[in-house]
């Protein structure tokens, strides 16, 4: 319809009304220009997603489907300082500011997935940092809950979480260690920071059928991942699943 329309003009007059076609296409295509930008850098992101769930994450073993797909989801380049950007998808942690960092994505994986999640599961977390964990597990999961010591880290990635539209996962700033009795018990509790023993809060606030991951251990003699399952008669199972190392678990207001 509208190519021979076009043509017929160009064809019948060479004035300046066949030239505004030109111009108007020159001045969109320059507007274009700039949106075309923005898609192409999603879409790299989007490439450095894919490849780090292939190269890091499924090459070790890490299998779950919903799992892969929230990682293959979550845009951890906004969960990074600015200037980290193109380091987002390397096979590493990265620093977040306040001596904090963000976790390597096989960690992040590998921990979502040995504790299961399920769509209707209310989890906590301890250690908020980026608040990148907790965008995985929100994707997965019923409700979060997450407790950063540090307010300022606490605030940035309450603010970041709401904007990018996380909207199943409330934050608070405060000492994780007690857990969070009044939004008790929870069905996954996972802590990102690594104390020198369980905290028991932490064991009492978990329901029964409940599984918690946690980094046990000091920064020098070595952390274990553990898991925690309390079974239907409030029995605990402790397995060491691998060693890591986090940043230490700190006691008081930060
Ligand atoms: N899960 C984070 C990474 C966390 S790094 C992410 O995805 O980005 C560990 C975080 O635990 C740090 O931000 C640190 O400030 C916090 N932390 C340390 N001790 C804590 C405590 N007692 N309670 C809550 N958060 C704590």
């Amino acid at each position: 319809m509208t190519r021979p329309a076009i043509g017929h003009r160009a064809r019948t007059s060479f004035g300046p009304s066949a030239a505004w076609p030109l111009t108007l296409a020159m001045v969109l295509g320059n507007a274009c220009a700039g949106a075309r930008d923005v898609e192409l850098e999603q879409n790299s992101f989007a490439g450095a997603r894919a490849a780090m769930v292939t190269d890091q994450i499924t090459r070790r073993g890490v299998s779950d489907l919903r799992v892969l797909a929230a990682m293959r989801e979550v845009p951890r380049h906004l969960f990074v300082p600015p200037a980290d950007q193109s380091r987002a998808y390397d096979d590493s942690p990265l620093p977040i500011g306040h001596e904090q960092t963000i976790s390597q994505p096989y960690i992040v994986a590998l921990m979502t997935e040995i504790v299961r999640p399920q769509a209707s599961d209310r989890v906590l977390e301890i250690g908020t940092g980026s608040g990148y964990q907790s965008a995985v597990l929100s994707r997965l999961v019923g409700t979060v809950y997450t407790i950063e010591i540090v307010e300022a880290l606490a605030r940035e990635a309450e603010r970041r979480l709401k904007d990018l539209g996380y909207a199943n996962v409330t934050v608070r700033a405060g000492d994780g260690y007690a857990g969070w009795p009044e939004r008790a018990p929870f069905d996954i509790i996972v802590v990102t920071a690594a104390p020198d023993h369980v905290p028991q809060p932490l064991v009492e606030q978990l329901a029964r059928g409940g599984r918690m991951v946690i980094p046990v251990g000091s920064q020098y003699e070595g952390q274990e991942l553990q898991l925690i399952e309390k079974d239907g008669s409030g029995q605990i199972r402790t397995r060491q699943v691998t060693p890591v190392r986090f940043v230490p678990l700190r006691r008081g207001r930060g």
